[in-house]
């Protein structure tokens, strides 16, 4: 259906060894464009040889930042077939995302299609041990060499892949998180809910400050009264209290997670009580202090879901679940994973 042209590497690169994978730092031999020029539209789909590309110095995504990304990963399953998990989802976003930056939209079958015979082609860089995968982003940037400042007339959509290990050193173990009080993420009506680059950006100081005081990631509160709970800096977040899960409902500011729409949807499954409402710090410090936060973790692409052992608010270091895995937090792994490496029936429909 859709004319994608391929051009095979000549010189396939040395895949690394599992245990030297670690996250996004190797790539793999090809990779997908497709070009977008105004007066044209979306044009010239291919897959080439991974290798650097070639941009004027007056490229706009250089100066104003206008690029949108995407995040998602292919897994071997049991049986050995390759496996994509709910990428239509990512299409979805990455052209709600673009909407939002006044980047002209894809077309997500388009995109789908060129993905698929990606991951295809280089099928042999999935890594097939235990908790690795092919981490997948494709992301768009402004490439037309102007310096005013109004939407660029010309793209480049890019998919690249790299196989990688479990995204945290501690793999499933939980992690330690601190509460940022000082700096913001996102704000009602800014970008905080679009996957474009500026937002994390301006995430590094808060992340630099956790890592500093040996903290994983950063738990973001909301941009106006520095009170409700938003999401860390790769994840979203849920609280078990009481035997209810909470996560914070979608509010324009945090990015709706993939993950996090398919956890709500399998705890509905399940028939465990799940709620998307606002919730505050303070809120689950009381709920620490009473003795009915059960767990904390968190979820996303990269770590699946992170238990959170321990949380820091101001001064006050909050264990959770004496810092070991959670009930629901090991029952949400294990059918995430199950689902992705096709060891359990795919009653959603999500595998592709
Ligand atoms: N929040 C932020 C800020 C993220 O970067 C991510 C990773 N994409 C997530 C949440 C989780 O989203 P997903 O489950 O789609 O990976």
């Amino acid at each position: 259906m859709f004319d994608i042209k391929t051009e095979l590497t000549t010189n396939p690169k040395e895949k690394p060894a599992p245990e030297e994978l670690g996250f996004g730092h190797f790539f793999s031999d090809h990779m997908f464009i497709l070009d977008y020029t105004d007066g044209v539209g979306w044009h010239d789909p291919r897959i080439v040889p991974y290798q650097p590309i070639s941009l004027d110095p007056s490229a706009m995504i250089f100066h104003y930042g206008q690029s949108v990304f995407e995040g998602l990963k292919a897994y071997v399953t049991v049986d050995n077939d390759a496996l994509l998990f709910r990428a239509d989802q990512n299409f979805k976003r990455l052209n709600r995302s673009n909407e939002r930056l006044c980047i002209p939209a894809i077309d997500e079958e388009l995109a789908l299609e060129g993905l698929k015979q990606l991951v295809t082609v280089d099928r042999d860089w999935i890594p097939n041990n235990p908790g690795t995968s092919l981490y997948i982003r494709p992301f768009i940037i402004a490439t037309e060499p102007n310096l005013g400042v109004h939407p660029s007339k010309k793209y480049h959509f890019i998919i690249i892949m790299s196989p990688s290990g479990s995204y945290y050193k501690e793999g499933i173990n939980p992690v330690k998180i601190l509460v940022e009080e000082q700096f913001v993420r996102a704000v009602k009506g800014g970008t905080g809910e679009a996957k474009t680059g500026g937002n994390y950006a301006s995430a590094l100081k808060g992340q630099e400050i956790a890592s500093r005081e040996g903290y994983a990631q950063t738990l973001w509160l909301d941009g106006k009264e520095n009170k409700y709970i938003e999401e860390v800096g790769s994840m979203n977040i849920f609280f078990k209290i009481n035997g209810i899960v909470i996560t914070p409902a979608l509010n324009g500011s945090i990015l709706p997670g993939i993950t996090r729409d398919s956890m709500i949807q399998v705890l509905k499954f399940k028939g465990i009580p799940v709620e998307e409402r606002q919730i505050s710090i303070d809120e689950v410090v009381e709920a620490h202090q009473n003795g009915t936060l059960e767990e904390v973790f968190g979820t996303g692409t990269a770590a699946v879901i992170s238990p959170v052992g321990e949380l820091k608010y101001l001064d006050d270091k909050m264990s959770i679940n004496k810092g070991e895995i959670g009930e629901i937090s090991q029952m949400l792994y294990d059918t995430l994973t199950g689902l992705q490496y096709g060891s359990i029936d795919d009653t959603f429909g999500w595998t592709i």
